[in-house]
């Protein structure tokens, strides 16, 4: 029997109109705008293509966005300087320094920078100890902010299940065991993490109740990797050679879509997927920094 698609265009759609709503209520109510500001750095492609969509859709709902584009020789401290004046600036509530960052600025030092109070994209070290540490107020990372997001709202609460995760990088894996570890909804899961040292991943992901992969792996989890009846969110993009296309490519998962729907109970297909829960969630941080900046006013 073919799985439930978790449809992550879907339930982007459905958060961004109750954003809209907010948006709408906390101008009529405090006169406040949420803002979002975007830091460019050089001339990558990829990295102008995702900013562009970002301010694109925080445009759509009403956000404030604003994009500062400075070319690929921009010293340190110049950016730094950049990120200051961004703090400072009550229109501003989210910043996000869209990285990579070219080479000669260290990136750790921009992160650390950012006034954690306008971390949207949930990667200062205080947003991550918060996290980490299940206290105080902090932005969850989005792409795992909006995993969870999807789970909650496909009806699949993780709470009391056994997720696993493929996969420990700083903005997926670690954060999204975090999320799922919190005593809060869209936590309370029992969690592991896997990565390319785990021996037989197989035998692993076969013991989820969900199991969510972010290797970077073109369609690597098979069905024989999944239990019948788990529930798959596939966090992979990746873009791999297709001369039927007339573009040369088609982009896909980590998960072998074709042959994993067929055992598992729900999955999330690419495209479609997670990337759209992504930037919704870079928007509701956004919301929820102005929403929090007018608490504080009033
Ligand atoms: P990453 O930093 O390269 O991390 C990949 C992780 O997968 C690492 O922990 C690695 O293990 C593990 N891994 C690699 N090969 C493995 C194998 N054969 N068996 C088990 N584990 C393996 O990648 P990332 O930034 O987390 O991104 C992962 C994927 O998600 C990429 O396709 C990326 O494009 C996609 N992504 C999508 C979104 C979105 O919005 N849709 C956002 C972020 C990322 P080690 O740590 O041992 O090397």
């Amino acid at each position: 029997m073919s799985a439930q698609i978790i449809s992550g265009r879907e339930i982007a759609d459905e958060i961004r109109a109750e954003l809209s709503e907010r948006v709408a209520a906390l101008k009529a109510d405090s006169g406040v705008i949420p803002g979002l500001a975007t830091v460019l750095v050089g001339e990558d492609p990829a990295s102008q293509m995702y900013v562009g969509m970002k301010n694109k859709a925080a445009a759509a709902m009403g956000i404030e966005s604003k994009q500062i584009t400075l070319p690929a020789d921009t010293s340190e401290a110049e950016l730094l300087g950049i990120v200051g004046g961004l703090n400072a600036d009550p229109r501003v509530h989210g910043i996000l320094v869209q990285l990579p960052l070219p080479d000669g600025i260290d990136e750790g030092k921009v992160i650390e920078a950012i006034d954690p109070s306008k971390d949207v994209d949930g990667f200062h070290p205080i947003s991550v100890g918060r996290l980490a540490t299940d206290s105080g107020d902090f932005f969850a990372p989005c792409t795992p902010a909006g995993v969870v997001e999807m789970l909650l709202r496909s009806g699949h609460d993780p709470d009391g299940q056994h997720v696993v995760i493929v996969g420990r990088s700083n903005i997926v894996g670690r954060p999204l065991a975090s999320l799922l570890l919190r005593k809060a909804p869209g936590g309370n899961a029992t969690v592991t993490v896997t990565h390319s040292r785990t021996p037989d991943l197989g035998a692993v992901t076969r013991t989820a109740d969900i199991l969510v992969v972010a290797m970077g792996r073109p369609e690597m989890i098979t069905a024989e990797m999944v239990s019948p009846g788990t529930v798959v969110i596939d966090v992979g993009t990746n873009r791999v050679d297709d001369p039927s296309r007339e573009r040369g490519y088609r982009v896909c998962g980590d998960v072998l879509f074709d042959e994993v729907k067929e055992v598992a109970a729900a999955i999330s297909p690419v495209p479609g997927g997670v990337g759209p829960m992504t930037i919704t969630m870079l928007l509701a941080n956004t919301v929820k920094s102005a929403e929090l900046a007018a608490g504080a006013a009033a």
